[in-house]
């Protein structure tokens, strides 16, 4: 029988409609569309690297001869710096303001092929690494309020670009999604003193029936209210609201954790598109007019990772009501990542 779900960090409802029972297989897709991309042609391919713009990160490979990671502004970047916010208002109503920002492009590695489900934990680290440093850089910058890592894998899920690439887009605003859950966030805090994410990891933890893993200091599991099949979030364990605050052993544990996490959905449903998106502390600089209003963000936040197969559509439905419908219990989602065997050498 379907469901209607609402999770405890947003108002948003969920369908949960497992119909006649699907299966991974019903999911499961060849390839994409990208695949006819030649590394001659690829600008993000090792011996092109003077055909991107001017790299602002690189971590030299171990022999000092060439790298494993670059961060490269992008070149149709989203947002873009200027010298001024422009704050305006349009018609007495709308307001507007420059495409203030920063975009770029984190290159996963010189390998054309190289895909994160496949890769080594020391192939795997840099990328976390590189998260972290450009992360941090951004976050200096007052005039950026939040800033979003996310990986678009696939055509259907935004790619461009076959070669394995992750982007960084610095706002100057507060996202409505990133806002809402920090309100609610702090509203639980509030009333409990306690960390609303902590206290939905420990309940995930003690059911069981969505957790896909408990390893190397991170949780992973599949959110209660999914909107889609598959959908996943991973959570460290230890509560921490800033993702660049991750110790060494965190690090090199969440590189191991993505790799599993991704090699999971790629054993069972195939080279699938996917979005991965990081949710972590709003820039803390205090502002004029806002004393206080980042005060308790330190132990109300937790910083955390969305993983999104793109295997349904977002329809007609799903716009006009900002609720969604999943075929996939996420309790089923999980059985079946947790049960995905593969070798265990990461
Ligand atoms: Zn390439
Ligand atoms: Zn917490």
């Amino acid at each position: 029988m379907p469901e209607l779900r609402r999770g405890a960090t947003n108002h948003r409802w969920v369908i949960v409609a497992p119909e006649r029972g699907r299966r991974p297989s019903d999911f499961e897709q060849k390839g994409t569309e990208l695949a006819h991309q030649e590394p001659a042609n690829c600008v993000f391919c090792a011996g092109h690297e003077n055909e991107t713009p001017p790299e602002v990160y690189r971590s030299p490979s171990s022999d000092g001869q060439s790298w494993d990671v670059r961060v490269v502004p992008n070149k149709f970047a989203a947002l873009q710096h200027y010298d001024e916010l422009g704050r305006e208002s349009v018609l007495g109503i709308y307001d507007q303001m420059n495409g203030v920002g920063a975009h770029e492009v984190v290159i996963e590695s010189p390998d054309h092929c190289s895909q994160i489900g496949d890769m080594t934990q020391q192939q795997a680290l840099p990328i976390v690494e590189a998260y972290i440093h450009r992360l941090k850089a951004l976050m200096e910058n007052p005039w950026f309020r939040y800033v979003l890592l996310f990986k678009n894998h696939g055509k259907e899920a935004g790619a461009s670009l076959l070669h394995p690439h992750s982007q960084i887009i610095a706002t100057p605003i507060v996202p409505q999604e990133v806002r809402e859950s920090l309100n609610i966030a702090k509203d639980y805090y509030e009333r409990k003193e306690r960390c609303l994410f902590c206290d939905i990891m420990l309940a995930e933890l003690k059911s069981g029936e969505r957790i896909v893993e408990d390893a190397d200091g991170f949780v992973t599991w599949a959110p209660y209210d999914s909107r889609f099949p598959f959908e996943l979030v991973i959570y460290p364990k230890q509560h921490s609201h800033d993702f660049t605050t991750m110790d060494a052993d965190q690090r090199a544990g969440l590189a191991s954790v993505l790799i599993r996490t991704i090699k999971r959905l790629q054993t069972l449903l195939g080279d699938i598109p996917y979005n991965f998106v990081l949710k972590t502390t709003p820039n803390p600089i205090v502002r004029p007019g806002k004393p206080g209003y980042w005060t308790t963000l330190a132990y109300d936040y937790h910083w955390r990772i969305a993983v999104m197969p793109r295997l349904t559509r977002v329809a007609g439905f799903e716009w006009g009501t900002g609720f969604y419908i999943n075929p996939m219990p996420p309790e089923s989602s999980a059985k079946y990542l947790r049960e995905v065997e593969f070798p265990s050498s990461h």
